[in-house]
């Protein structure tokens, strides 16, 4: 369910049309709805409430402070990815308990800042990296409470950029010698081993992978308590998908209880990193239409939003629903939607039918919520888009359109040049 809906006419979010934000704000814009946010957090953490567990939001999904503020008011901790992912969580007000730090390049830096605040738990991706971690933690007079990510080896059937757990894929540990290092990271003065870690994949649209490494993963578990371990957790990772046009993923509340039912034999807190399913459909990319073009093969629709805006449909040819925020019965025709970035993968839709929009008319593209402003650039100097947060009848913008200086802000000409 999501809250952007026409009314009379006219595309909004929640209750305030996306024309005054346009108006009030400018193009292009990310639109998210606090009503969507909260009822796809509510809903997923929900439907493991007869377990104990934990909703520790992806943060790399969608970053924004407000956002990740609003899930800790819900009692939800982050999963993070890098040093600056802490900054913000802490910044945001997440309990540093609720914290789990994944990747496999953390930095000594990013370990130590990690160590001082005293997160939930590492999940650790090479027997390198436990070595480092188990140094810093040393030289700290720390422990450092973690999980092995362990790589199961299980197709998802996804987008080959965003499939993580396939041998050939840099995530994690092998399963199959998992075990060894498990009992080497146990004899670590400097290491607390709590749980064990998986995440296979993203934008996953069957319950099978998400059991199959379950079922692999609770093998290992079981060796593992029985050598006398003491596993507290077992991190199933994010990678539910969502309709973007046809997909037809199982329901949060399907696969909790696939994944309950599943490690019902297993004493230990669940813990998972829901991103896009949270934020995907909460999220639209409000864009302005600035000219038409046509030649001999195509239609072009030129729209001030572009790759630098949103990387999915350039990156992994995702799709992605664009309608006019004025509904209006007209003809359709099949047109690339296209940004003003100079590079042909520059563009939003290809042979895309839809209605014959006009130029400086809106456009909706929709389900932007995930790795959409997270992953923009400022590709070609064009500063990034406003990110503004619906609720009900009102809006606040939560991040500020960059300005021409924020683009030189950090840039210096050497005196010699002068
Ligand atoms: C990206 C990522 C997630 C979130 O994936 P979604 O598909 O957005 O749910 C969870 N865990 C890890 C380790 C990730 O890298």
């Amino acid at each position: 369910m999501h809250h952007f809906q026409y009314q009379d006419g006219r595309l909004c979010a929640e209750d305030v049309p996306l024309e005054k934000i346009a108006k009030e704000v400018g193009t292009p814009c990310y639109v998210y709805s606090h009503a969507t946010l909260s009822h796809h957090f509510k809903v997923f953490d929900g439907a493991f409430d007869e377990v104990p567990h934990l909703t520790c939001y992806s943060v790399k999904a969608c970053s924004n402070i407000a956002i990740i503020r609003l899930f800790a008011k819900m009692g939800g901790g982050v999963d993070i990815v890098s040093g600056g992912e802490l900054f913000r969580a802490l910044k945001a007000g997440v309990p540093s308990q609720k914290i789990v730090f994944s990747g496999v390049g953390k930095t000594k830096e990013e370990m130590r800042m990690a160590l001082k605040v005293g997160i939930l738990m590492f999940n650790v991706e090479s027997e390198a990296e436990l070595f480092a971690l188990n140094q810093v933690a040393k030289e700290m007079n720390k422990i450092a409470p973690i999980a092995l990510r362990v790589n199961p080896d299980v197709d998802p059937k996804t987008h080959p950029y965003i499939s993580t757990g396939l041998k050939k894929n840099k995530f994690g540990i092998d399963i199959s010698i998992a075990k060894q290092l498990y009992l080497k990271a146990n004899e670590l003065s400097n290491i607390n081993v709590i749980g064990i870690d998986c995440h296979i994949g993203s934008q996953l649209t069957t319950l099978s992978p998400f059991l199959d490494a379950l079922e692999r993963v609770k093998r290992l578990y079981k060796e593992l308590v029985a050598k006398g371990l003491d596993l507290k957790y077992l991190d199933l990772g994010g990678g539910l998908g969502i309709p973007y046009h046809e997909e037809e993923p199982p329901h949060p509340t399907e696969y909790a209880k696939a994944i309950m039912e599943a490690a019902k034999d297993l004493h230990c807190t669940l813990i998972f990193e829901p991103g896009r399913v949270i934020v995907g459909n909460a999220g639209i990319l409000l864009t302005k239409v600035l000219y038409l073009k046509q030649n001999q093969e195509k239609n072009f629709v030129i729209v001030d939003a572009a790759m630098n805006d949103l990387a999915r449909p350039s990156l992994y040819d995702a799709y992605h629903e664009i309608f006019p925020v004025k509904k209006e019965a007209r003809d359709t025709f099949v047109a690339d939607v296209v940004g003003p970035i100079c590079e042909s993968g520059d563009f939003l839709a290809k042979d895309r039918k839809m209605p014959k929009v006009e130029a400086g008319e809106l456009l909706a593209v929709m389900s932007a919520g995930a790795y959409g402003f997270s992953m923009s650039s400022n590709y070609n100097s064009r500063p990034r888009a406003a990110e503004v947060l619906v609720k009900g009848d009102e809006y606040f913008i939560i991040r500020e359109r960059e300005s021409y200086e924020d683009l030189v802000k950090l840039e210096k000409i050497p005196a010699w040049m002068e």
